[in-house]
This record gives structure tokens, sequence and C-alpha cells, in this order.
């Protein structure tokens, strides 16, 4: 298929774009290098556009022919989006509604959309499955949740069709394709503990030990980037269909706690992480786990790393990489 790529310069998107031509697709970067790095590009064409722009978004859509989108640039810092709501309601949501509405004018039948784990809020059952309520306690999982319904009302009165796949905790790196996470400032668990160990970032503080969980500490699901990107290219390929609106949640369906995942962490890089434990993070349920029995079953999609020492030491090797090879050109 004929695929553009939105935010594919970004962590989970580039994995995608490479998993994505790895399966013999043709891809087309869309991305504003905000957050996206060009490192990651992988080797296709990129379009520079701001979704926010929907003048210079249906120019460049014009007369091309994609036979699908996967859209993942957003923004996606939870405290940010408690600071700046509209920055996260202009990009995520208006930045969406243009590249839907440009995809129409196009022509283009169907949209894969990255959403997450934070539509949910807290959680009621232990495993979240695609049915638990959808109530977000912060501003981004309001974005995302809203995107989700903006879709779910247009592939009912259009021939469009649309995918929301959820991620709970993507984590881990491709040692091989030299890809993995940077966010910049980083506010992400495993990259701030193996920073911390490195001594290359800030010392880690662990955001409160007084959760309702066996060990005070909050509990997610981690799931490994490729993990994620797999799940992608098994989405666009079942999209035959027009004006189908579906939903997936992808994760392991193990939960892991912070002091377990600083252990994985501690493991991976053979020394103790110092850290302190400090206030509760404001926004962060206690715990987080997926039930992805539907995306198993649907997208008949297998989760191949699926423990938290492999995913801490595919990361640790990408830190190690990234400090070496990147930081200092
Ligand atoms: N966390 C922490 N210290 C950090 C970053 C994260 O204790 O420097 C905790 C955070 O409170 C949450 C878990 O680690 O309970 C995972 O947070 P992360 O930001 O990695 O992902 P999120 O669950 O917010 O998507």
């Amino acid at each position: 298929m004929k695929l553009l790529v939105t935010g594919g310069a970004g962590y989970v998107g580039s994995h995608t774009v490479r998993a994505l031509l790895e399966a013999g697709h043709d891809v087309t970067v869309l991305d504003n290098l905000s957050t996206g790095h060009r490192w990651a590009l992988q080797d296709c064409e990129l379009m520079s556009v701001d979704l926010r722009d929907a003048l210079h978004l249906n120019q460049q859509l014009k007369g091309r022919r994609f036979d699908g989108v996967l859209h993942f640039a957003a923004k996606s810092l939870v405290g940010e989006s408690k600071s700046n709501p509209i920055l996260y309601y202009q990009n995520n949501v208006t930045g969406t509604a243009n590249l839907v509405d440009a995809m129409l004018k196009a022509g283009i039948p169907r949209l894969v959309f990255s959403s997450t784990a934070a539509i949910f809020g807290n959680p009621k059952r232990d495993l979240i499955d695609e049915k638990h309520p959808k109530a977000p306690i912060n501003v981004y999982g309001q974005t995302k949740l809203t995107v989700e319904n903006m879709l779910e009302s247009v592939t009912k009165s259009a021939g469009f069709s649309a995918t929301c796949l959820r991620y709970f905790n993507a984590a881990g790196a491709n040692n091989a394709a030299n890809l993995g996470e940077w966010h910049d400032p980083e506010t992400h668990l495993i990259p701030n503990a193996l920073r911390a160990a490195a001594g290359t970032g800030q010392p880690l503080t662990l955001f409160g030990d007084d959760y309702p969980t066996p060990d005070g500490t909050c509990v997610r699901d981690y799931v490994h980037v490729d993990d994620l990107a797999s799940a992608h290219v098994a989405a666009i390929g079942k999209m035959r269909k027009r004006g189908v609106f579906n939903t997936h949640n992808l994760g392991n369906g193990n939960g892991y706690s912070v002091k377990e995942v600083i252990a994985a962490c501690e493991a991976a890089v053979g020394k103790e992480i110092p850290y302190k434990v400090g206030p509760r993070r404001e926004g962060d349920p206690a715990t987080l786990v997926a039930s992805s029995a539907k995306a198993r079953k649907r997208l008949n999609w297998e989760p191949k790393h699926d423990g938290i020492a492999e995913i801490a030491e595919s990361a640790w090797r990408w830190e190690c990489y990234r400090r070496d090879k990147l930081v200092l050109r």
C-alpha cells in the first residue's frame, strides 16, 4: 500500500515506518520535526507540514494518491498538557480535524490513530479492555479521547474508516536499526532511570510510594515499541471495509511497578540506580494494565517482547548508542 505516516520521525512513528517498509509498503513521512528527529527518518520521502496549517496540508495532499494514513503526530506530555492545554487542543484535536478533512478531500479512505491508555483515567477493573469507561484525568488524555469521538462520528457520515490503537507504556528500542526514545524534556521512567544510572541525566525521583499497589508504587503495562509497530502494520492491513470504526488496546497484560522497573534497569546497566521518593505526580492513576485480547484475536497480534528485562536491556543499549553517537554530534 501507499501510506502516509504523520509523526514518522517520532518514537513510535519511526519504528512503525521501519516496520511498514520491511513489510513492503511505500511510505511517505509527514512531520514538522518539532519533536521528531532527523536521524530517526527512514529512507523515504519527507513532507514538511504542520498539521495546524490546513491550507498547506491540503496543498500537499492534493493530487497525491495514498491508500491510508497512520497518524502519530501529536503532543504527548501529560504535565505540559496541563500547563498549556490550548497547545494540546490545537495540535492534537485541530491538527487531526485538519488531517481528516484533507484526507476526505483527497479521497484517502483509512486512518490508524495513535491513541493512549490515558483516555481511561482511573481504572475500574484490573485489566482494561476496549469497553472500559473512558474518563481521562489529564488534558492529554482528553484531547486523545476527543479525537477518538470525532473519528467515530466521521466514520458514520463518510465512507471513511478509522482504527484507534491505544498504547499502554511504549518502551524499548530497535537496536539493529539504531532507533529509540529521545524526548526533550524526557519525562518517562525507563530513560530517566537509565540516564540517572549513566550519570548523564537528573537524579531519579520516584513519584509516590503510597499508592494502593503491592509495593506502593504505580503499576504500568510496558509494551515494546517494535510490538506496537507490528500492531500498526496488522491494523492497516485489516482495514478493507469503508465506514468502520474500531479500537484496540495494546499492552502485554503484565503490570510492573516503578520499583520493579528500576530493578530491571539496574540489572540491564549492572549497577544500582540511586533514587529519591518524591510526591505523587499529578494525573497518574495507580494501575494501568491492558487486556489486549481483542487485538490478539482480530489483528492476529502477538507481542514478541513481553518481559521488562528485555525491554530494559534494549533501552539501555539504545541509551549507550544515543549518548555516544548522537548527543556529541
Ligand atoms: N515515574 C517516576 N519517575 C520518573 C518518571 C516516571 O516515578 O522520572 C513514574 C510515573 O509516576 C508513572 C510511571 O513511572 O507511575 C511511568 O511513567 P511514564 O512517564 O514513564 O509513563 P506514563 O505512565 O506517564 O505514560
